[in-house]
């Protein structure tokens, strides 16, 4: 890769080249994106919290009190009140004994993955698993074991072979480019078993799942578990978290790196997650109606034929198969003002380009519709041609 121009030349004419839009406004339904206001259904901001009103003054009142930065790690001098009520707070909601901040979430599966798992480990993973829980197993210098999407038999087959090891099984809870839904009981199931760790990364679970918005662990967390959560999402602000018991909370400050080695987050970021998970709380109806516009959108999906998979979740793979197909469809969109991105290769297998829509409770049927429509429609030159070519074939 010493040929930086020629490399990047290649990823543009495998139309894989990242590019960025620059946003002008708060992150909203609407926002403007290059100037130009568009429709969006690429945000993970699921509850539409992340300009809310009552979040946004939490965190202005906190910074006018006790400033910015936090000027050290947690272990040093940055471990500040509203941190500490934040860690209490998510502990509680999670049922767990203790939860513990990090940076990112991205960090968190560092750390705590990291902290459990070393040279003579074997790290067990979904195919599908977020790049970060990947990393993880990669720096930890475990033995990295990968199992086919939710193949469970696959799993207990690969621990089985392995026994003697120290385990640790991770999983995202619920999967980011496909929506579907980790199974939580056979997991901790299969942990208990096989006396292996269990960490589900529930990024997108956490405030959208579960009748109370615990995620997709709600109702059967075993106490033995640990799950990582994000505030970058549903939260509608920043930072990360991981939940457990008590003892293994704090292995993770003994050993997590990335929670030794980095700066804590502004106290004022961890007042507005709490105001976050105060909105959560209180107004489950931003739940139910981004579930009610889910199944609307599947429903007008269903009516149109697209190509859509089985996901019950506000993450809603529209499958296009090449990264080419991917990226005119979502340039079609863009120019009918809608805004929904490519994921391409590398987020992706080849073969499996799609646009990712995401909802939020900030919706309305009326977007919804104009989406459908849209979509139909500039799937429709392409189902045409296809049905031409199966006939002169015939
Ligand atoms: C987004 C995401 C992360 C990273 O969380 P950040 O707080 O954005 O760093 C980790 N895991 C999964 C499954 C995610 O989707």
């Amino acid at each position: 890769m010493d040929d930086l121009p020629t490399e990047l030349e290649r990823l543009q004419a495998g139309h894989l080249l990242r590019t960025r839009r620059v946003r002008s406004s708060a992150q909203e339904i609407e926002p403007v994106i290059d100037g130009k206001k568009v429709l969006s259904f690429c945000s993970n901001d699921y509850l539409g919290l992340a300009s809310h009103p009552r979040i946004t003054e939490r965190l202005v009142r906190t910074a006018s009190e006790s400033g910015v930065g936090s000027g050290a790690s947690h272990l040093i001098t940055g471990h500040h009140t509203s941190h500490h009520a934040l860690e209490e707070e998510l502990a509680e909601f999670m049922g767990c004994e203790r939860a513990l901040l990090f940076s990112t979430g991205y960090m968190a599966n560092l750390g705590v993955v990291g902290a459990f798992a070393g040279r003579t480990s074997v790290v067990f993973e979904d195919r599908l698993n977020h790049a970060s829980l990947i990393d993880a197993a990669v720096l930890a210098r475990a033995r990295l074991k990968r199992y086919r999407h939710l193949d469970t038999e696959e799993l207990q087959q690969k621990l089985e072979a392995v026994s003697g090891h120290p385990g640790l099984i991770a999983s995202d809870g619920v999967f980011s480019m496909d929506g579907t839904v980790c199974p939580v009981k056979r997991l901790q199931e299969i942990a208990r078993v096989c006396s292996a760790r269990l960490v589900i990364d529930d990024a997108h679970g956490i405030g959208v799942l579960g009748p109370h918005g615990k995620g997709c662990t709600e109702g059967r967390l075993e106490k033995d578990t640990l799950v990582v959560g994000t505030l970058g999402k549903a939260f509608g602000t920043f930072g990360a978290f991981v939940a457990g018991p008590g003892d293994s909370i704090e292995w993770c400050v003994q050993r997590a790196r990335s929670y030794a080695y980095t700066t804590a987050l502004p106290p004022p970021l961890a007042d507005a997650a709490r105001a976050a998970l105060q909105l959560i709380r209180e107004e489950p109806w931003r739940r139910e109606r981004l579930h009610a516009l889910v199944g609307y959108f599947r429903k007008c999906a269903a009516e149109q034929a697209l190509p859509v998979t089985a996901s019950v979740t506000p993450i809603q793979p529209v499958m296009t198969g090449s990264a080419d197909a991917a990226l005119r469809l979502s340039q079609t969109l863009h120019e009918h003002g809608i805004l929904v991105p490519a994921i391409r290769p590398p987020t992706v297998a080849r073969g499996q380009a799609r646009l990712r829509v995401t909802f939020s409770a900030m919706h309305t049927e009326t977007h919804i519709d104009r989406l459908v429509e849209t979509l139909a429609k500039a799937l429709q030159p392409a189902r045409t041609n296809h049905d031409e070519t199966s006939h002169s074939a015939t």
